[in-house]
């Protein structure tokens, strides 16, 4: 297992571009598990159990509330259960003190957004399905993504009956109709300009990358995801001198073996395996 790690430092060290794809299980190595129905969501989101019927995190999403009042309880709720007021996770400071004097981009379809929090630049970061901390027009009526933390954070302290107060609740500046938050959970979802740039950026990094020293760090993606995983693996096998390195857990920690003779697989839990890492480095 030593001798594992050293290679990952290794290769991360001599890399001339590091491109972090991460997905659910990154932030399950934080304590923040979605799709569970566990204490941390029966505590954090049981009054919305109970009255709306749904069992998760990712559910709430989905679930079509009857009210806007009730739409921004959730939906705030789940903004601060994310992100208000706290501080980075360790596993995403580890994650950062690994690479953060390197040349990196980071793609993920994890909607908490604690990337940002962990203090990696937006310019460098593709949240592919949204962030929960960002807004747009439900209708679509134009593409502009709005920052929503003070909105957010103030729906969140002012809910009482899962509700919040009328006078908080946000109208779309341009058609005056409602707002969502920005997470790909309906046909809604906006992918203008802002998304677009980011998609630029992600493919702009690769194709600088073309010939060079690539380390494609893996972080939690599933075995069969082919959002970030897919194209991960694709890219191992076209790049001659990219290295492919996934952190998972037993059977979600896939390689296959065309690729083998160029990737790193650590079967373990991520917190661990990066707290060890960045010990090491
Ligand atoms: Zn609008």
């Amino acid at each position: 297992m030593e001798e594992k790690y050293s290679n990952v430092l290794a290769k991360i060290k001599e890399a001339d571009g590091i491109i972090i794809g991460a997905s659910n299980g990154l932030s399950i190595s934080e304590g923040i598990h979605i799709f569970a129905e566990n204490a941390d969501f029966l505590e954090n989101f049981g009054d919305f159990r109970e009255k709306h019927g749904f069992h998760s995190i990712i559910q709430g999403c989905f679930h079509r509330f009857p009210t806007e009042e009730e739409k921004w309880a959730f939906f705030s709720r789940m903004y601060d259960y994310f992100l208000y007021d706290k501080e980075a996770s360790p596993v995403m400071k580890n994650l950062y003190e690994l690479v953060k004097d390197k040349n990196f981009f980071v793609v993920t379809s994890n909607i908490d957004d604690h990337f940002r929090q962990a203090g990696f630049p937006e310019e460098r970061l593709f949240e592919i399905e949204g962030s929960s901390r960002n807004l747009q027009c439900t209708n679509g009526c134009h593409d502009k993504i709005y920052p929503g933390d003070e909105l957010l954070s103030a729906m969140a302290r002012n809910q009482q009956d899962g509700r919040v107060p009328l006078d908080l609740i946000p109208r779309c500046p341009e058609c005056g109709g409602p707002m969502q938050v920005h997470l790909e959970f309906d046909r809604n979802f906006l992918k203008g300009e802002a998304w677009q740039a980011s998609y630029r950026a992600y493919r702009d990094f690769i194709e600088i990358a073309h010939g060079k020293k690539l380390v494609l760090l893996e972080l939690g993606v599933g075995a069969r995801n082919q959002l970030i995983k897919a194209p991960f693996m694709n890219l191992t096998h076209l790049e001659e001198n990219a290295t492919y390195i996934t952190l998972n857990k037993g059977r979600e920690l896939f390689i296959p073996n065309e690729i083998a003779a160029k990737s790193i697989g650590i079967d373990g839990n991520i917190a661990e395996v990066l707290e060890q890492l960045v010990q090491m480095k």
